[in-house]
């Protein structure tokens, strides 16, 4: 078990992502658990990994309706590139199925960790059947105002005349910085410029933050390695299609100008290194108590690792202890 936990320390590549950039300055200790210890977990098939993996999927109910709205978003737009349009009530069918599987997933592996820990009372509240039908009420609200959206209703039911393609988000990138997750949700072919864009089914503003921008650079670097495509960035633009329940779906686009995407880079690079070296102070065993925990108290709220880290406990005594452990770490090396 010991080399086996070195091997699959020693094997570790890291991949980048906008989540895994946000996690990994935020919660060092979260990105470790779940990219590096539960690496591959939707796809190994040993127990603790996978376990680690799916602890760490967890999210609260609301998300969980995010995640299935834009699931059959993606779905409806794959079919109605096929040519195969769906009605309104075919998109909600499926948007309540694929709720209604991850609530009922989410609760199984619940009492899965509920039992390995032996605690004698639930983890997590059953929604009930209101809030159940108060949240998929918000999903069919998004779901026809997509159809309102000059673009979206026009790729989702089938009017579109133009050249345009969805694509798998999820499909890695080979990088020269590394691997990547940087493909847009969509790229449509403009009069004059390809326009990538990225879809996000719940953003409280529709402006992006200078962050925000850089990361959806991503899809031009997805785009420049790609033969088929132009290899100049100053051939597309980026933009940003997202969902506020007051203000509905909204627009934010932008033209890309020449090495804009430099930036992008730099936090890529910075990023894998950070990665690199953050696994390494964990060491082979990946040692988890010198490893910092959360910056702000609320980043616990919604990590699925909250039920066995000790920062979900008690923050002050948890990050006490990771001080002591990290500085024992560094004198026993000194
Ligand atoms: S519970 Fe808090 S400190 Fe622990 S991994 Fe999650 S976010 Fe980080």
């Amino acid at each position: 078990m010991v080399s086996e936990v070195k091997q699959q320390a020693r094997n570790w590549v890291p991949v980048w992502s906008a989540s895994r950039s946000r996690w990994i300055q935020s919660c060092p200790r979260r990105y470790l658990l779940q990219y590096v210890a539960g690496r591959g977990g939707r796809q190994v098939l040993d127990r603790p990994r996978r376990w680690l993996w799916k602890q760490g999927r967890w999210a609260p109910a609301n998300e969980l309706l995010k995640r299935a709205v834009k699931d059959t978003l993606r779905a409806w737009m794959l079919d109605a590139h096929a040519g195969i349009c769906w009605s309104i009530n075919t998109a909600h069918c499926e948007m309540e199925r694929r709720f209604q599987r991850s609530i009922s997933s989410q609760q199984d592996e619940m009492a899965k960790l509920q039992s390995r820990l032996q605690r004698p009372t639930a983890l997590y509240r059953t929604p009930t059947p209101d809030s159940i039908a108060r949240l998929l009420e918000d999903g069919d609200l998004i779901l026809r105002r997509a159809l309102n959206h000059p673009l979206i209703g026009e790729l989702l039911s089938c009017r579109f005349s133009g050249e345009w393609q969805p694509l798998d988000p999820f499909e890695l990138s080979r990088t020269e910085e590394g691997l990547a997750y940087l493909t847009p949700d969509l790229i449509i072919k403009g009069p004059q410029r390809w326009v990538l864009i990225r879809l996000l089914s719940d953003s409280w503003k529709h402006l992006p933050d200078a962050a925000r921008e850089v990361e959806l650079l991503g899809m031009v670097k997805w785009a420049l390695e790609e033969p088929t495509l132009p290899d100049s960035e100053e051939s597309y633009e980026i933009a940003r299609i997202s969902h506020s329940k007051k203000k509905g779906w909204r627009t934010w686009r932008r033209q890309v100008k020449k090495n804009d995407t430099e930036i992008l880079r730099q936090m890529i690079r910075s990023d894998i290194s950070a990665a690199r070296t953050l696994v390494r102070s964990a060491g082979p065993m990946l040692n988890l108590d010198r490893i910092p925990l959360a910056e702000k108290k609320w980043r616990c709220k919604d990590c699925g690792f909250r039920f066995t880290c000790p920062g979900g406990k008690d923050m002050e005594s948890a990050k006490l202890l990771q001080a002591a452990a990290e500085q024992a770490y560094v004198n026993s090396k000194a």
